[in-house]
C-alpha cells in the first residue's frame, strides 16, 4: 500500500482558489478543489495515478464516451468527525458499485488498492477544503470515460479515472412534489438502469423538464413494462411509511443500489422497525392514503440524504402527505445517520473509512 501512495505524483497549484470560497454559503458542485486525481488506462492496464491542479483536458471530439456512452461515475462523501479525522463513508461499498457499472459498460475495472490510494492522496492534498460545519462535506466525484478517438462503434481501449472534489453544505430541501410518470422511463430491466452510466441521467432530463414544466419537482419512475410499480425517485431512492412499516422497492437492475438505501434500511432494522423490501404498486399507495397509513415518503441519496416528499400526484390526482417533523421516521434515522458519520454514535457497521 505504502509503495504505490508513495509513487502518487502530485503537482500542486500555485493559484489555490480557496479564499474564493464562502464556506458559509455552498452550493451543491458550485466550487471545483484545487487539485484532481488523474489516472490512464491503456494497453490493458492502468497507469500510474498523478494529482495535478484541476482544471481543462485536452481530449478529442472524436473520443468513444461522447458517441457511444461509454462514461461511469460515483459520488461519496468525506466528512471531518467532532474529533477532528477524516473519513470518507461507505468507501468499500462505492467502490464495488463503480466496478459494476464498469462492467455493465464494457470498461476495465479499478483495483481497490488503486481506488483507495489514490482518493487518499487526493483527499491528504486538498485536506483544507474539507468544511467542518455540521451538515457539510466534502463531496467526491470519480468518473470514468472513454478516450479512444475513433468513430466506428467499438468498445475502446483507453480510459481516463479522474477524481474530483467540491466542498458541500448542508442539504436543505423543501418538500417535494413528486408525479407518477406513466408516460417515460428511465431504465428498464434487463437495461442499465443499476449502473451509475451517463446515459441514465440524459434520459431522464426530459420527462423531467416536462414534470417541472406542470409545477413538480421531481418524477417517481415506474416500471417500464406496465407503469404499475414505483422504482425510484428523480436521481434519489424512494422509501415510504406505510402503517409503521418502512417500505421500498426492492432492487430490480433498473433500479440503481443506492448506497444511502442500504444505509437507511440497515438503521431501520438497527431501530426495531419493521423494513419491507417488495415491489410498491401505484394501487397500493393510493389504497394506503386513502385509509391515512401513508404517513410519509422520501428520496434517499448521497447529496439529500433524505429529501422529503410532500405530495404525490398520482393519474392526476394530488396525494398529500402529512408535514415531517422531528419525530418523522425519516428525521430520526437521518439523525442516526448523521449522528455516525461525524463520530457521535458508535460506528457499529464500520461505515467510516478513517483519512487519518
Ligand atoms: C446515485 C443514485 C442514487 C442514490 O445512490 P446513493 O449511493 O445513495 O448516493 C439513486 N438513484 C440514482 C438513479 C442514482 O444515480
Amino acid at each position: 500500500m505504502e509503495t504505490l501512495q508513495h509513487s502518487i505524483k502530485i503537482q500542486r497549484t500555485q493559484h489555490s482558489k480557496l479564499s474564493t470560497v464562502d464556506f458559509n454559503h455552498l452550493e451543491f458542485g458550485k466550487h471545483i478543489s484545487d487539485h484532481m486525481l488523474v489516472v490512464d488506462y491503456a494497453e490493458g492496464k492502468w497507469g500510474q495515478p498523478y494529482i495535478m491542479p484541476y482544471g481543462d483536458m485536452t481530449l478529442s471530439p472524436a473520443m468513444l464516451a461522447l458517441h457511444y456512452g461509454q462514461a461511469i461515475f460515483e459520488g461519496m462523501k468525506a466528512y471531518k468527525t467532532t474529533s477532528g479525522n477524516i473519513t470518507v463513508f461507505r468507501l468499500k461499498r462505492h467502490h464495488e458499485r463503480m466496478n459494476r457499472s464498469l462492467d455493465r459498460m464494457c470498461m476495465p475495472p479499478i483495483p481497490y488498492e488503486l481506488f483507495e490510494q489514490s482518493l487518499r492522496a487526493l483527499i491528504e492534498v486538498d485536506r483544507s477544503w474539507i468544511p467542518s460545519t455540521e451538515g457539510s462535506s466534502l463531496y467526491i466525484r470519480p468518473v470514468v470515460f472513454a478516450t479512444e478517438a475513433r468513430l466506428g462503434v467499438k468498445i475502446s481501449d483507453h480510459y481516463k479515472f479522474v477524481i474530483m472534489t467540491s466542498p458541500v453544505g448542508p442539504y436543505y430541501s423543501k418538500p417535494l412534489r413528486v408525479k407518477v410518470e406513466e408516460t417515460y422511463v428511465r431504465a428498464a430491466e434487463g437495461g442499465a438502469g443499476f449502473a451509475k452510466c451517463a446515459g441514465n441521467y440524459g434520459v431522464s432530463f426530459y420527462p423531467t423538464h416536462m414534470a417541472r414544466k406542470e409545477g413538480f419537482d421531481q418524477v417517481l419512475w415506474t416500471d417500464a413494462k406496465e407503469h404499475k410499480f414505483i422504482d425510484e425517485a428523480g436521481t434519489m431512492n424512494v422509501m415510504f411509511v406505510i402503517d409503521g412499516k418502512l417500505v421500498t422497492p426492492k432492487l430490480t437492475t433498473a433500479i440503481l443500489d443506492g448506497i444511502t438505501r442500504d444505509s437507511i434500511l440497515t438503521l431501520a432494522k438497527d431501530m426495531n422497525l419493521t423494513v419491507e423490501e417488495r415491489k410498491v404498486s401505484i394501487d397500493e399507495l393510493i389504497m394506503a392514503h386513502q385509509k391515512g397509513l401513508l404517513t410519509e415518503a422520501f428520496g434517499a441519496g448521497t447529496a439529500a440524504i433524505v429529501a422529503p416528499i410532500a405530495i404525490i400526484n398520482i393519474h392526476g390526482h394530488d396525494y398529500t402527505l402529512p408535514p415531517t417533523t422531528e419525530g418523522s421516521i425519516q428525521q430520526l434515522i437521518k439523525g442516526k445517520l448523521s449522528n455516525m458519520r461525524m463520530g457521535l454514535e458508535a460506528d457499529i457497521h464500520q461505515w467510516n473509512y478513517t483519512i487519518h
